[in-house]
Formats: structure tokens, sequence, C-alpha cells
């Protein structure tokens, strides 16, 4: 099956609503030609509303960079599935490393962002990835196995189909230094075979897995040529409306290695 790619653009705790406008006014809200992938920007909170509509007639989708798993109530610095949706949000990351890691995510808490966004018309992308000691030491795939099964806990194949796995391995995230292709292709194929054994071959062959660290213009089409990869997560080079274009033109037309 051929998985259409996606491409996404985390901005972390950057732009300002002002600055969100500028990249969405440079970057071309309707012109930019990706005919071949879909493209999703994820800014932070506070410029949701303002780029939600100015992508609203657009073929960019929008999503957020977390959320809390109530959709309202006494929860002060909280933003609720709810919210992200009145924005004009398609997508929500759950458990990307910094919630995990910097705001103490634990897998379960990120198993029931999941789940709640699910509920609430919401895509998520389930953000998973082990650290470097945790490479080093052979512990890999029982990482993913563990952030795989609390985050996905409850799911059927029908809502998986609305979800996206990203593998962002810790230690490439914003270090500059990205997982080789193969490195991150056998991660995938990994998380492809978790998927098949857990919800199914056409399950499996369906959902998108992106690989996020380090992408940029220059290793983009190497990554996406592997076979198991459906796209990438961009945090710093899609702050630069130029080289988050380039990512997306560098993955037209890849023929995936088998
Ligand atoms: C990310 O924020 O998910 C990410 C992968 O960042 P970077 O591309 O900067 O490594």
């Amino acid at each position: 099956m051929s998985r259409r790619p996606l491409i996404a653009g985390n901005w972390k705790m950057h732009k300002t609503p002002r600055e969100t406008e500028e990249f969405i006014g440079r970057f071309g809200a309707t012109a930019t030609p990706h005919d071949h992938c879909d493209v999703l920007l994820i800014p932070s909170f506070t410029s949701l509303d303002r780029a939600g509509r100015l992508l609203e007639e657009s073929n960019i989708a929008l999503g957020a960079q977390d959320m809390h798993c109530e959709t309202a109530g006494a929860y002060t610095g909280a933003t609720s599935p709810l919210m992200l949706v009145a924005c004009g949000c398609r997508y929500v990351l759950v458990g990307h490393s910094e919630r995990r890691h910097v705001f103490g995510d634990s897998n379960d808490a990120v198993g029931r962002k999941l789940r709640v966004a699910l509920e609430n018309g919401l895509q998520p992308v389930l953000c998973i990835g082990e650290l470097l000691e945790q490479r080093h030491a052979g512990h890999t795939e029982s990482i993913l196995e563990a952030q795989l099964s609390s985050g996905l806990e409850g799911i059927d194949d029908v809502l998986l189909a609305r979800s996206v796995i990203a593998y962002e391995p810790v230690w490439a995230i914003g270090t500059g230094e990205t997982a080789t292709p193969d490195q991150a292709q056998t991660a995938c194929a990994f998380i492809r075979a978790w998927v098949c054994a857990r919800f199914g071959e056409n399950s499996a062959d369906a959902v998108r897995i992106l690989y996020g660290g380090s992408v940029n213009p220059s290793n983009a089409r190497d990554l996406q040529a592997q076979s198991d990869i459906d796209g990438a997560l961009i945090g710093g080079a899609s702050l630069d409306p130029d080289s988050f274009a380039k990512i997306i033109l560098a993955v037209k037309g890849v023929e995936k290695r088998c």
C-alpha cells in the first residue's frame, strides 16, 4: 500500500502570532505545491487561533503541541481539546519527548491524551522514542513497545486509522545528530510490526509512521526513501519557511527502498 507522506513542522516555544502570520504569508498558504504530501503546521498555543484563520481555505493542516486530557475544568494553565478544535486544529501531538522528559508526561498520561483527542475529533500524533543510554543498553525496542502499548491502550483499528505515530529518538531531537536512514528504518519497521501484531495487517499497512530528529532539507529525501517512513516531524528546520518548503520538495517523487 502506498501511504501519503505527512510533513509536519513543530515550532515548539517559538514565534509570536505576528511571526506566525509572517511565516504563513511567506510560505504561501494556498500556493505551495504539495500535491504529493500532507503538510501540517504545529505552532504554540497563542498562535493557533490566528494560524487557524489564515489556513482555513488552504491545504495546510493545523495542529497543537499538546493538550490536557480533560475537556474543561479547574486546570490552570492547561488547554482543552475543545479549544484546539475551535481554533481549527485537526491534529495534536501527544507524548513529544519534551513533554515526557521536561514536563513529566507518563506513558499512561500520554495514552489518556490520545484517547481524549480521538473522542474530540482530533487526529493524535503519538510521539515515541528512546534516550541515547537506552539505545546503548540495547533497550530501544522495549522502550518503544512500552510507549506503544500504553499510548494506544483501548484503541481499536478504526481509531488507529485516525492516528499517526512519530518515531523520534530523543538523542536526535534538536541535536543536529540525525538517526541514519538505516537506524530510523529499523525502528519504524519494528513499530509497524508491533502494530501488525496488535491491530492486524491492514492497519499496519495503512498507519503513517513519521521520523523526527534533526530532519533538514539535505537528509529528508534519504529518510523518506525508507520503506517504513511516511514523512517527517520537524522542529528547528521548520521555523524558516524556505527550509520547510525545501523539505516538502525533497520528499517529492521519492522511490521507496524495499
Ligand atoms: C521535534 O521537535 O519533534 C524535532 C524533531 O525537532 P528537531 O527537528 O529540531 O530535531
